[in-house]
């Protein structure tokens, strides 16, 4: 099952890869939108991290031992933290990830995938992007279907959504955006990646190497 600590843990490689792959990512959105999509999730999960770290701060005193504070925590540096359009559509995700799991510090597989409905549910209610519209979703979608597909096994599990994320990600490619900066494309948008669903397949692959 998957710890509060893991969940951290999750957080800290996201943020590293992020990092790490931040001018690709900003290469996608230079393509198809305004170049920022990498210093928007640097800026946006290094603003996490050094929150998190400072929740775990003085004296020992606890903090965000629950995998709703911490994810709370996380979705609402997002949304503070990130100007562009990801920003309250991550921060979302993870603060309805959190709710759907209140009080909860462990999470097997069917609760990780319950919880991570709950955060697309978050990014459509904020975003109102469907399926094949070129964003993050389709990234999601695909994920979370792989996700359910696997059962009770979280290393098998999130192996399979990260692997889906990654061709839901390659899949944008021939879509034309209809959502989001990139639609003011139109046409135009197609043959590019929508770097939003890279940094999904990201997120998803820093999970996946966590747990396994
Ligand atoms: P901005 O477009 O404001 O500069 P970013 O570049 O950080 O913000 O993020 C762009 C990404 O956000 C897109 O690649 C897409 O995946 C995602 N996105 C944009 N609009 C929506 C939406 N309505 N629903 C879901 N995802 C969206
Ligand atoms: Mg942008
Ligand atoms: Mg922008």
């Amino acid at each position: 099952r998957l710890t509060v600590e893991e969940l951290k843990s999750w957080v800290r490689v996201t943020a590293a890869r992020i990092a790490e792959r931040a001018d690709e990512l900003t290469e996608l959105d230079a393509a198809i939108g305004d170049a920022d999509h990498g210093a928007n999730m640097r800026r946006g999960m290094a603003a996490v991290v050094k929150a998190i770290d400072a929740a775990n701060g003085v004296d020992g005193a606890p903090a965000l031992t629950t995998i709703d504070a911490l994810l709370k925590k996380t979705g609402m540096t997002l949304v503070s933290s990130v100007g562009g359009a990801s920003g309250p559509l991550y921060g979302s995700f993870f603060m309805r990830m959190g709710a759907s799991q209140a009080g909860a510090t462990e999470l097997g597989a069917t609760e990780l995938s319950d919880a991570f409905d709950a955060g697309v549910a978050g990014i459509v209610a904020r975003g109102k992007a469907r399926a094949g519209e070129k964003t993050m979703l389709d990234a999601w979608y695909p994920a979370l279907e792989a996700l359910r597909a696997q059962g009770d096994d979280l290393v098998a599990a999130t192996a399979a959504a990260a692997s889906a994320a990654a061709e839901g990600r390659e899949a944008t490619k021939p879509m034309i955006a209809t959502k989001g900066r990139a639609s003011y494309l139109g046409e135009r948008s197609q043959g590019h990646i929508d770097p939003g669903a890279a940094s999904t397949a990201i997120i998803l692959g820093a999970l996946a190497d966590v747990v396994a």
